[in-house]
């Protein structure tokens, strides 16, 4: 933080370059907060902002998808409670038109359905309200992060029986549909295929693939194991590939 926010004290430099287009080949920073509440959204923005973000928001469902067209964020956040248009749509419709950009739900539902329905619609990942900034911030910084990682890393495929997921594009044919593949997805299958015939435990799978800041769950790791499962696995409720090692993790055969 020390040295940015150091640049904010002065006169104003002349802003030669823009944060668009530049930010395709500069450092990924543009969120989209889809938040009907306002003053929580203006909390959000102050906090992203003093972190070295630029947040956008919109304040429905309907807004969201038109600005997540126009903006193509490198990431959003999305509530998913919401007047007219609920964020599993929201989701969905966004999903229907970028298979990629990390989209970190919001939920005051900590209940497990919602949050497998909300990684089903297309989320990356999400944080239950009430939470702290400080603990959403982690997340944000954990999936930059991990977004900046997948980049630098060699073209990759990983062979799941008749299936080949090809990393950079976080995409698979299976019988012969398309089937995408959100980061957190991606990184755990990278990890499980590092170590493939030998069980990774849940800890290691938070360490690695999240990171020590961000603070999600085993619940979160068995998740996602669940929507690998689904979109892989001939029966999910047999797999045959992502198997459970019981006491000891997963293991990709
Ligand atoms: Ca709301």
């Amino acid at each position: 933080m020390g040295a940015k926010e150091n640049l904010t004290y002065g006169p104003p430099i002349p802003i030669l370059i823009p944060c668009r287009p530049m930010a395709e080949i500069e450092q990924k920073c543009t969120i989209l907060l889809i938040e009907d509440e306002q003053d929580f959204a203006m909390g959000l923005r102050d906090a992203f902002e003093f972190e070295g973000y630029e947040l956008t928001s919109a304040s429905s469902g309907e807004a969201g998808i038109a600005t997540a067209a126009d903006l193509h964020p490198d990431l959003i956040i999305l509530d998913l409670m919401l007047p007219g248009m609920n964020g599993y749509q929201v989701c969905e419709q966004i999903r229907r038109r970028d298979k990629v950009v990390p989209i970190l739900i919001l939920s005051a539902r900590s209940q497990e359905s919602d949050i497998i329905r909300g990684l089903e619609a297309g989320a990356d990942d999400y944080v239950t309200k009430p939470f702290s900034i400080g603990e959403l911030l982690a997340r944000v910084r954990t999936i930059f992060r991990r977004v900046s990682v997948s980049q630098m890393k060699p073209r990759e495929k990983i062979e799941i029986g008749d299936v080949t997921v090809d990393v950079e594009s976080q995409t698979a044919q299976v019988n012969g549909k398309p089937v995408s593949f959100g980061f957190y997805e991606i990184a755990m299958l990278q990890l499980l295929h590092e170590n493939r015939g030998t069980p990774v435990s849940r800890d290691d799978i938070l360490d690695t693939v999240w990171g020590i800041d961000a603070n999600p769950t085993n619940r979160t790791i068995d998740n996602f194991i669940l929507k690998l499962r689904r979109k892989l696995e001939p029966n999910p409720a047999a797999p045959k590939y992502i198997l459970t090692v019981y006491g000891q993790g997963y293991k990709l055969v």
